[in-house]
């Protein structure tokens, strides 16, 4: 058996980088950047008003009591060519650009005013309420480098600075079928011996959260002919994945096919669930043979498909953050394989989340998975993990705020 790491350098290290290309930024939530952003504005532009109040000079106000002559008002987007002289208030907005003389902004709250007077009650700081010029980003700045996965927040900002269309990696065609006679897709009758073919609509789910365009191969029956087919379509992606049939059983055709082929290699990795797995290449494509349970599928592709379609798009990271949990029951675990769990956050318990089982641990019970927040990964050579002892936990993730409560 391969040890997971292992297996899963030489996963990666064989994984080409896509082309590049400029997107737009309405388009580009999950896109990673191919180029560092550098800024080419400052940001803010000009000092501005943080409140709405008075623009007036510090020292006029250093001490409470101050009256002061309102020479003008000055809304948000526009400019004002009067001059804050000694003595001297213009009413300001929010967002407005700060007059000239004026380095100071009074909080309407703190003012009263009546007719062309304005009186500050209390003692203001120089500065105050002002955001400078290239205050959050001065132009020349590298804001983002790349390989950064852009978050919406990323996209705001990128919006912020004036890049409307970022430089990104492409995205991987990927190409993907479940496998089995067995399969009926959700929609139609299930006959006598048949189960949903529940593989497909979450690998299409999986592979668009990694960034993919996804290519339907369908379900295809354990049939040579219509897996050759398949496969010979799917070569003209960048990558096909597949689910089940890379067993020892006798119907196991992805395997049967497969076997010989010089670009695919068939492997047991020591992890559970998910231990039988192929890979390699179909013509021109990354080949991924997944297993046929539902939860192997889950913990073989974020084990090995995902990093890999994120290193191909020049991701930085390709693992998903762990932390550390303490264990809220014993966790036994077969000491010769990395086990995943699958594991709901309970609440803190001295600063550290506390993990429990989400439910059945078998890799056919797909709905644990769902209720989990993440795997419980305990290493091999690890065999039970007692009740308090501590877990490195993989969040795929974050729970619901109503499940998972903290102090507050
Ligand atoms: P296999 O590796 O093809 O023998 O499949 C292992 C187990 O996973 C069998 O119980 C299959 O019925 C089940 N299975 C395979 N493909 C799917 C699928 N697409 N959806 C749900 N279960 C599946
Ligand atoms: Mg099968």
């Amino acid at each position: 058996m391969k040890p997971l790491e292992e297996a899963r350098s030489e996963v990666l290290s064989s994984v080409p980088l896509l082309e590049t290309e400029q997107v737009s930024i309405w388009e580009s939530l999950g896109r990673i950047l191919a180029a560092d952003v550098i800024s080419p504005e400052g940001v803010p532009p000009f000092a501005n008003s943080a409140m709405d109040g008075f623009a007036v000079r510090g020292a006029d106000v250093a001490s409470p009591g101050s009256v002061l002559e309102i020479i003008g008002d000055l809304p948000a987007g526009f400019q004002s060519d009067l001059v804050v002289r000694p003595g001297e208030a213009i009413r300001i907005m929010t967002g407005a650009p700060m007059p000239s003389g004026a380095d100071t902004v009074v909080r309407v709250e703190e003012t009263l005013s009546e007719a062309s007077k304005v009186t500050v009650n209390s003692a203001v700081d120089l500065g105050t309420a002002v955001r400078p010029a290239g205050g959050d980003v001065t132009r020349g700045q590298t804001v983002f480098t790349a390989g950064t996965r852009l978050t919406p927040m990323h996209v705001g900002v990128l919006a912020t600075v004036g890049v409307a269309e970022p430089e990104v990696f492409a995205r991987p065609r990927v190409a993907f079928m479940s496998t089995g006679d067995e399969l009926t897709p959700v929609g139609e009758a299930l006959g006598p011996g048949a189960i949903r073919d529940s593989n497909r609509p979450m690998l299409l789910a999986l592979l668009e959260s990694t960034g993919a365009e996804t290519i339907d191969l369908g379900i295809v029956p354990d049939d040579p002919g219509a897996l050759r087919a398949a496969l010979d379509r799917g070569a003209e992606a960048d990558v096909v994945v597949s689910t089940g049939g890379v067993s020892m059983g006798d119907y196991d055709v992805t395997k049967l096919v497969l076997e010989d082929d010089a670009h695919v290699d068939f492997w047991q990795v020591a992890i559970q669930p998910a231990k039988p797995f192929a890979f390699g290449r179909i013509g021109r494509a990354l080949f991924f043979g997944l297993p046929g349970n539902p939860v192997s599928v889950l913990v073989s592709f974020e084990q090995f498909a995902r990093p890999a379609l994120l290193k191909m798009q020049g991701a930085r990271a390709v693992l998903r953050p762990r932390l550390m949990a303490r264990a809220g029951e014993t966790l036994d675990t077969d000491p010769e394989k990395t086990v995943f769990l699958r594991v709901r956050l309970e609440g803190l318990e001295e600063g550290k989340p506390t993990v429990v089982k989400s439910g059945g641990q078998a890799s056919n019970v797909l709905s644990a998975a769902a209720s989990a927040d993440g795997f419980a990964v305990v290493p091999r050579g690890t065999g039970a993990v007692a009740a308090g002892e501590d877990v490195s936990v993989e969040m795929y993730k974050w729970p619901e705020s109503r499940e998972w409560r903290d102090d507050r």
